[in-house]
């Protein structure tokens, strides 16, 4: 693939950018001192829901390492399942695709 550098550094952008994300998201703030069970709950839920986001992050994180260690070893942009190229329309929305349309579109990811 011709563009494989510009793939390159955008997935390290994105790296970049999503480790900065999962930090801020787990950085969970200090529970307050409040006696106000309503209060306390929503600080709670704020938690959970950051974990949750910094959950969705780090596994955005797994796929971005893998296909930079793709770019390594010479397999990036090549359909895991079928083994064909995939077109770099998909690769500009989604640089850590592991599948070409086809292949997506049968298993319904
Ligand atoms: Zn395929």
């Amino acid at each position: 693939m011709e563009s494989i550098n510009k793939f390159k550094i955008q997935l390290e952008k994105i790296e970049k950018e999503i480790e900065k994300e999962v930090i801020g998201a787990e950085k969970t703030p200090e529970l307050g001192d409040e006696v106000d069970p309503d209060i306390e709950t929503q600080e709670t839920q704020e938690i959970d829901n950051r974990l949750s986001v910094a959950q969705v992050l780090k596994s955005r994180l797994v796929e971005i390492k893998n296909a930079l260690q793709k770019i390594e070893e010479g397999r990036y942009g090549i359909c895991e399942k079928c083994g064909e190229e995939i077109s770099e329309d998909v690769m500009d929305i989604v640089p850590e695709s592991r599948l070409c349309k086809n292949c997506k579109k049968l298993s319904n990811v």
